[in-house]
């Protein structure tokens, strides 16, 4: 982040409680002007009190916020985005094996939607596949990135984005925990997909190695932006809830859709069948 970040106070804040119980939540970590707390009923983290939605879109703008991190401006080189570019293709391998075997055709003409796409590297690198591609994004610079490379990505919050379903693939790579209310995207995402659509998220993972051992000093704790921290656990619970089901959870820091990333997971998911969904 540069010397220009916004920096924010009290004011800037707002309390929230558990998205999935209506819980405020126990304090795990205190962070002023944040809080993390946990909530006492299914054990989700989240950030309370959190940035308002207009502080929010306040640091979001900042060209900085993409450009510092590993999903940086692709047209320069950097070790960063070179990962990028090994998770982006790990993880369209992963999903082409399930389209391919759900569909018996592959990935031409399927429509695959990304929320938080970011400067549209993982869209244009699904493009290249033959899929049609559309994206969602909350930071303007990115979205005007995205647009030069004639991608069609909204600007703002999915469940904002005013779009026509379905979807045969649905994405978020790195973003559900950015979300001020996740529960709302996964019921968004469900009401996208098709029946046997393939849904891929990553998100680091409060559970992780890194998290359990560095405590408040876990670098991807980041109480501005990263305002949900979730387990497998409660990565399920917050799935059935949008009568989403998770197939694979991986781990690994050694596998391509998620090469390095001690403290973050790849999940892939699939609408739940019609028989077991709530009303
Ligand atoms: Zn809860």
């Amino acid at each position: 982040m540069s010397d220009s970040a916004p920096v924010f106070s009290a004011a800037d804040t707002e309390k929230v409680c558990c998205c999935l119980c209506g819980d405020p939540g126990r304090p795990v970590y205190d962070l002023p002007p944040y809080g993390v707390r946990r909530c006492s009923h299914c054990t989700l983290v989240f950030v309370s009190p959190r940035l308002q939605r207009a502080a929010l879109s306040r640091f979001y703008d900042q060209v900085d916020y993409f450009e510092g991190g590993v999903y940086g401006d692709q047209s320069r080189f950097s070790p960063a985005m070179a990962l990028q570019r090994v998770w982006t293709a790990g993880r369209l391998n992963r999903i082409d094996r399930i389209v391919k075997a759900r569909n018996g055709r592959g990935s031409a003409g399927q429509r695959l939607l990304e929320f938080g796409s970011g400067y549209g590297l993982f869209l244009a690198a699904a493009r290249d596949r033959g899929y049609q591609v559309q994206g969602v994004e909350l930071s303007r610079p990115a979205v005007r990135e995205s647009a030069k490379q004639g991608l069609d990505v909204y600007c703002g919050q999915l469940v904002d984005a005013p779009l026509t379903g379905p979807y045969g693939v649905i994405c978020g790579w790195d973003t559900l925990e950015h979300v001020p209310d996740p529960l709302a995207v996964l019921r968004r995402i469900r009401e996208l997909a098709a029946d046997d659509a393939t849904v891929a998220l990553s998100t680091p993972y409060f559970s992780s190695l890194p998290s359990r051992v560095l405590g408040q000093r876990w670098w991807t704790l980041k109480p501005a932006e990263h305002i949900w921290h979730y387990t497998p656990y409660t990565l399920r619970l917050l799935a059935a809830r949008a009568d989403l089901v998770v197939t694979t959870v991986i781990r690994s820091p050694l596998t391509a859709a998620n090469l390095t990333r001690l403290d973050s997971l790849v999940v892939l998911l699939r609408p739940a069948r019609r028989s077991s969904r709530r009303n």
